[in-house]
């Protein structure tokens, strides 16, 4: 299989052929058509298997540049992750020029009050932060479709279960939820079952 055969916008395309990407990683393969449909998935992936473009195309072939607010929220362990999964999201989302903003601790919050002020079509961020930015209402819930926590396992090994619930309780109900982690204790199991409608799992 190709890139070619997923039913994505040519935008999407031309950004993979940027990126070099040519055939769809196993991750990829097994995320990408299910996620389309709009499934809750459960993927037990290691970094390395290509796991962010595997939630990345499907968040941005959803996006819809018109509706300037975000539509996707991507929960991550660490600033560091988080600002990985906003370049990646960039440039898979070149092409449609979507906005993607990262907000973490340790950098200032007025900062990123100002950014999530201008158009702005994916947030990713540390749970801690992005509690932050609900709690004083500088971050608009209203028109996430999706929510994406990374690396759960490390989510909640660094005690983040009670921002990272908060947060969830926060989200419409009618969006897709998909996690991923590349163990899953029974802590992370409680979460999905808790939160997410008949989920798959994948396991790579
Ligand atoms: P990740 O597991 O998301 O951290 O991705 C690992 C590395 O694989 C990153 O450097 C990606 O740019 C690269 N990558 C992801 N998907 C593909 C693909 N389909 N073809 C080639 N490289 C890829």
């Amino acid at each position: 299989r190709s890139f070619a055969d997923y039913q994505v916008s040519d935008e999407i395309k031309r950004a993979l052929a940027v990126l070099k990407y040519e055939t769809p990683t196993e991750v990829q393969s097994k995320v990408i058509p299910l996620a389309m449909e709009n499934q809750d998935l459960v993927v037990k992936a290691q970094t390395g298997s290509g796991k962010t473009a595997s939630f990345g195309i499907p968040v941005c072939n959803m996006i819809e540049w018109e509706e300037k607010k975000p539509q996707a929220l991507i929960l991550t362990p660490t600033r560091e992750l988080a600002v990985q999964v906003r370049e990646d999201i960039t440039n898979i989302g070149r092409f449609k020029r979507m906005k993607a903003v990262a907000v973490y601790g340790k950098e200032p919050f007025t900062k990123q009050k100002d950014e999530l002020k201008q158009t702005t079509h994916v947030v990713v961020g540390t749970p801690g932060r992005v509690k932050d930015h609900i709690d004083r209402e500088t971050l608009d819930l209203d028109q996430i479709k999706y929510l994406i926590i990374d690396e759960a396992d490390e989510m909640l090994n660094r005690g983040f279960i009670d921002e990272v619930e908060a947060i969830i309780q926060a989200l419409p109900s009618n969006r897709v939820t998909m996690v991923f982690s590349a163990t899953l204790p029974k802590d992370v199991e409680n979460l999905c079952y808790k939160y997410m409608k008949n989920p798959t799992q994948i396991e790579i």
